[in-house]
């Protein structure tokens, strides 16, 4: 079967600076898109825009904040012309302690990134998509935390399931657009988001993952969450919307949660 490719499209990446993020940038720009990385890491956003060179840019984009998801949305379709793939990617894990201790102002932050944050993606570049006739697609980063409990805190969990249902609401109201909308929903990457997390190093991480997976002598890394992505955003996932791919080895599918 070919790869995938992605000639002639325009893709905004958020949360593209760092992790899985980035390596969704490189796969995407790799496959022959135009890739707009969006995060609030400047400095790292800029030197990954750097590295993957032309025509691929960095562009400061705070997905809490509408007006700046709104306006990536605008100028990468005033600077390329279209908008095929929005990858909204960003999210963030705080520990906001046990349901009973739950800091609810960590939970509104957590909330705001993974949920409202990923609303305010969706619904921008759906609209462009809708204006301009495009068969787009539309693929939110989930986690194992959209379809079980005990992956991490509970505002992380509320957060991914909440994604989860806007995911398939908004694949039904789109599909009649030709806008196709999925998941892909990891198990644990080596990031910095879950070594900051953990407290551990990469390869902790890495080892902590296989061991808790029944899938073995293969280490689930970002390139193959990325390499997941590009298949739902490709026209080879033409008919797949309202889909979650769950890209962790099998461990949900037969394992109880393990944090
Ligand atoms: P990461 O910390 O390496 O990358 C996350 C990126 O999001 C960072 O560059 C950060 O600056 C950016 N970001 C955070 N808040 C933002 C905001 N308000 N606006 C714009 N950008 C913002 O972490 P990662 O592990 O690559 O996480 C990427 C996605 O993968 C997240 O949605 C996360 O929930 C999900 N995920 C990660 C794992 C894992 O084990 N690493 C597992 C399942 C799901």
């Amino acid at each position: 079967m070919s790869k995938p490719r992605l000639d002639g499209k325009v893709a905004i990446v958020t949360g593209g600076a760092s992790g899985i993020g980035e390596a969704m940038a490189r796969l995407f720009a790799a496959s022959g898109a135009t890739v707009v990385i969006a995060d609030i890491q400047d400095a790292l956003g800029e030197a990954v825009a750097a590295s993957i060179g032309p025509p691929c840019t960095y562009t400061r984009c705070d997905v809490t904040d509408e007006a700046q998801v709104e306006a990536t949305v605008a100028a990468a379709v005033a600077a390329h012309g279209r908008l095929d793939v929005m990858l909204s990617n960003a999210g963030v894990l705080l520990l906001t302690g046990s349901v009973t201790d739950m800091d609810l102002s960590a939970l509104d932050r957590v909330m705001a990134v993974n949920f409202r944050g990923a609303a305010a993606c969706v619904k921008h570049a759906a609209r462009a998509m809708v204006s301009a006739g495009t068969r787009g697609a539309i693929v939110c980063t989930g986690s194992v935390a959209c379809v079980q409990g005990g992956y991490g805190p509970a505002s992380y969990t509320a957060s991914k399931h909440a994604l989860l249902g806007l995911v398939r609401a908004a694949a039904g109201e789109l599909g009649r657009h030709g806008v196709r909308v999925n998941l892909v929903s990891p198990g644990g990457v080596a990031t910095p988001l879950s070594m900051a997390v953990a407290g551990m190093g990469a390869q902790e991480i890495e080892a902590s993952t296989e061991a808790h997976s029944v899938l073995r002598g293969k280490v689930l890394r970002a390139a193959d969450v990325a390499e997941a992505a590009l298949f739902l955003a490709s026209d080879q996932a033409g008919f797949v919307s309202g889909h979650n791919l769950i890209v962790d080895g099998a461990t949900t599918a037969v394992n109880p949660a393990v944090m």
